[in-house]
């Protein structure tokens, strides 16, 4: 189970969905990748894998706090052997004059001893681009586009160079479009320019996944660098072609069945997972929680986890405490929307943590906040991702969980297709 195989990367995403997203992405390019929530424990057995993506909280935190859970992640990712650290940043570049991206890059750069970082958070297939230093937000300014208002990061300044020259005490430089066009020796000697001028950061514009291949390349020749899920397609689209990492789709898809029963829990109350829930009804018994008697203690959870075991043998189960726009608000109003929300994750903790004690080692769950709250509960230290479900939404295999092989599937509310439920449990034998 264990391997001393090295990291051929490493990332630190400072935030949770962005790590999921980067992770998917290094898995649909062929990497072998495990997400970790949080720093692990120096312990923590891994199966054999190529990249590692450590999720933190740390976007929008103080900026020395964000430094230190960094410190501490490059420190377990350099351990493990990675010779390359992808700090993962969102794709709209979210951060104040404050940081955290400058604090964060500076520290990390400090430790690398590199002589100069490469930066963009291009990612074109989501429409995120750069040129001449200016992200673009499909086929508007950054400043222009609705991270204008963003309520934590409102951004106002879309020169890339500009903003993050303001946040770091490191000299940021531009390698623009038309050298990289010329190809990695150019953003070699652009670079090498830069370096001699004192620069120390350079953004880097990328409008096609070539630019990114490109960028990739010369990004390996160096220890750490800046970016979204983009360039972590370039550097493992570049590990590949380097034959550094071996593209194996079976092997990235493939879980290692657990068995047993199968359970699905949903807490969104998105219009797709409403449609999903009444999909399922017609090939699953699914049992409605009362919202109010939730709200109200501990024993809905419990009935509902009575109610699951006496189903368990005879095939999936779903359980949901979703209800329509209307009885959401009508709840919210008489218990207010944070502990009417926290009431009924916890009450789905409960239950995922009695299903796991009564043998449910596949676990589908529909809702973002409710897969944190089920994630947590199980303290589970990571996923290795596989296939895809839906678009955005692998299999995950938990990886040094106390309690034994098992499956999951995570989804934010609106993902997924009309019968994601049957699907999910298809791709999770
Ligand atoms: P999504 O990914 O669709 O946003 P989340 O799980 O992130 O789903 O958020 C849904 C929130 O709504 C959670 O806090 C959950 O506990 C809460 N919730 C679930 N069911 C109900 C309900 N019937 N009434 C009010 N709130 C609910």
């Amino acid at each position: 189970m264990t391997s001393a195989a090295k990291l051929l990367l490493g990332c630190i995403a400072d935030d949770y969905t962005g790590a999921s997203d980067l992770a998917n992405t290094l898995t649909r390019a062929g990497l072998r990748t495990v997400q970790t929530i949080g720093v692990p424990a120096s312990d923590l057995a891994l199966p054999e894998v190529d990249a590692v993506v450590v999720s933190l909280k740390s976007r929008s935190i103080e900026a020395s706090l964000a430094v230190t859970r960094s410190r501490a992640a490059e420190t377990w990712l350099r351990g493990r052997g990675a010779s390359h650290i992808l700090f993962k940043i969102c794709s709209t570049f979210d951060s104040t004059d404050a940081g955290n991206i400058g604090p964060v890059m500076d520290a990390l750069r400090a430790d690398s001893k590199d002589s100069i970082v490469l930066v963009t958070p291009a990612f074109p297939e989501t429409g995120r681009t750069v040129y001449q230093g200016n992200l673009f937000v499909g086929p508007v300014p950054l400043n222009e586009s609705p991270l204008k208002d963003h309520p934590l990061n409102p951004m106002h300044d879309s020169n890339l160079v500009r903003v993050l020259a303001r946040q770091s005490k490191t000299r940021v430089g531009l390698v623009d479009l038309a050298t990289l066009a010329r190809g990695a020796d150019a953003v070699r000697a652009k670079l090498a320019d830069l370096v001699s001028g004192g620069v120390g950061a350079a953004v880097i514009d990328a409008v096609f996944d070539r630019d990114l291949e490109t960028i990739g390349q010369v990004a390996l020749d160096h220890r750490l660098s800046v970016g979204a899920s983009g360039i972590g397609l370039g550097l493992a689209r570049a590990l590949v072609a380097a034959s550094r990492a071996k593209p194996d789709p079976k092997g990235a898809t493939r879980v290692t069945p657990v068995g047993g029963p199968a359970a699905c829990l949903a807490g969104s109350c998105s219009q797709a997972t409403l449609r999903q829930i009444a999909s399922a009804e017609k090939v699953m018994a699914v049992l409605h929680l009362d919202p109010e008697r939730v709200v109200a203690g501990k024993d809905e959870a419990q009935r509902a986890l009575a109610w699951a075991k006496e189903r368990l043998a005879a095939g999936p189960i779903l359980i949901a405490s979703s209800s329509t726009p209307a009885e959401v608000a009508a709840l919210q109003s008489r218990h207010g929307r944070d502990a009417a929300g926290h009431a009924i994750e916890q009450a789905m903790a409960d239950i995922a943590e009695g299903l796991v004690l009564s043998g449910v080692h596949r676990l589908v769950v529909a809702g973002g906040e409710t897969s944190g709250a089920v994630v947590d509960r199980l303290a589970i230290p990571g996923f290795l991702v596989g296939a895809e479900i839906a678009a955005g939404v692998p299999v995950l295999r938990a990886v040094g969980a106390g309690k034994g092989e098992m499956v999951l599937a995570l989804k934010s509310g609106n993902f997924g297709g009309p019968e994601f439920f049957s699907d999910a449990l298809a791709l999770m034998p």
